[in-house]
């Protein structure tokens, strides 16, 4: 097995960008896309909406802000908004180039994390899970991994590999097995603790974690940890848009010499997360409830935020920087620390919707400053 110590190996942290298409909804009210990317630079351009130049009102002299094109630059700029242009980012190009670049990474050795960030409707479960005829980032991750651990046990006797997954759901600073049924009774939904670990730190206690051995397997552990999400969500009368849900395969591989009787095992984590919707956290009318849980996923959106732009830039970066990492400051960070910073490597995916200015230049500016 390659040597492990290779702590600075490659840049640790990458940021895209990905554009949807028009839903049919859009695409009946005429909206206009006001996206571009260059593929040369891998840039996004936000261009306002052409209503916003048209002088706003009645005779009076108007004070309107005047908006400017803002353009950003990323690791990728996928262009998933026009199927037919020779451009057009599909499935399979995001699992080819920075989903398979991530699994290399596991069989390394890292741990790795790989979010979906945007508001409702922007495109992140399509990223990650996608749809039957298109699927994402998660089965295709899934795939991969089993056809090479076929492929590997296949010409290597002393080569094997362990797979567990577990899927848990962060809501308003709870966990919540998604493994498991829902058990939502009159005393309220049914929460699993944190613990600390000296050796492995933050983790989830009782959390269900299933041995698999083939990709149906997987698959089916994923369509059932789905369903319970929106299962919970519908009881609570809530939707799944609030919460954050993590995917994590755990991959062991296990190396025998049969000269020296020897064994050596290798562990990584594979965490893939669809996070809550990032309009929640700025809505304005919440109260109760609504409020609270706004601010929760406020709290894990910032510090999320600021736990990776910490990590992209050495300089914060408690691996002999100045600043801390502030991973204790939400659940979701808190206990994803192992896949997050030391030797582990981190993607943020910024999912935008074509047609929206406002919510886009905020995604644009969340990803802007994790990079
Ligand atoms: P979110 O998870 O951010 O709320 P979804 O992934 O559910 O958003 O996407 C909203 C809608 O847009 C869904 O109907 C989805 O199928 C569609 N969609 C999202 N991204 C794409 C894409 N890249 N190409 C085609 N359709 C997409």
């Amino acid at each position: 097995l390659p040597l492990l110590a290779r702590k600075n190996a490659g840049a640790n942290v990458k940021v895209v960008v990905r554009v949807r298409a028009f839903l049919p909804r859009e695409i009946k009210r005429n909206a206009e896309c006001l996206i571009e990317m260059d593929p040369e630079s891998q840039s996004t351009t936000l261009h306002p909406p052409s209503s916003s130049s048209s002088s706003s009102s009645s005779g009076t002299t108007t004070t309107r802000k005047v908006m400017e094109p803002k353009t950003f630059t990323f690791d990728h700029s996928y262009d998933s908004h026009s199927p037919p242009s020779p451009t057009y980012a599909a499935q399979s190009h995001i699992y080819d180039t920075l989903g398979e670049e991530f699994l290399d990474h596991n069989f390394e050795g890292y741990h790795t994390c790989i979010f979906a960030y945007g508001q409702t409707g922007s495109g992140k479960s399509y990223t990650m899970m996608g749809t039957p005829s298109h699927p994402g980032l998660i089965p295709r991750t899934c795939e991969d991994l089993f056809s090479r651990i076929n492929e590997a046990e296949n010409e290597c006797p002393n080569i094997s590999y362990k797979v567990k997954v577990s899927y848990f759901e962060v809501y308003n600073e709870h966990v919540r097995d998604l493994l498991v049924a829902p058990k939502i009774d009159s005393s309220g939904p049914y929460y699993l603790k944190i613990r600390e670990s000296p050796t492995e730190g933050p983790y989830v206690k009782d959390l269900t974690e299933v041995p698999v051995h083939s990709l149906d397997e997987i698959l089916r552990l994923m369509r059932t940890g789905d369903g319970n999400r929106t299962v919970a969500s519908t009881k609570m009368n809530d939707t799944s848009s609030r919460s954050h849900a993590v995917f994590t395969i755990m991959l062991k591989q296990i190396y025998h010499d049969f000269e020296t009787e020897q064994t050596t095992e290798r562990s990584s984590r594979i965490r893939l997360v669809d996070l809550a919707g990032s309009e929640r956290a700025k809505s304005t009318e919440a109260t109760g409830v609504r409020l609270r849980e706004g601010s929760n996923i406020n709290k894990s959106l910032t510090t999320l935020g600021r736990v990776i732009a910490a990590l992209a830039d050495p300089k914060k970066n408690n691996r002999g920087g100045t600043g801390v990492v502030p991973y204790r400051d939400s659940i979701l960070t808190w206990l994803l620390k192992d896949s997050l910073g030391g030797n582990s490597k981190t993607a943020m995916i910024a999912c935008v919707g074509p047609s929206d200015y406002e919510e886009t230049l905020s995604t644009l500016r969340y990803a802007d400053q994790a990079k």
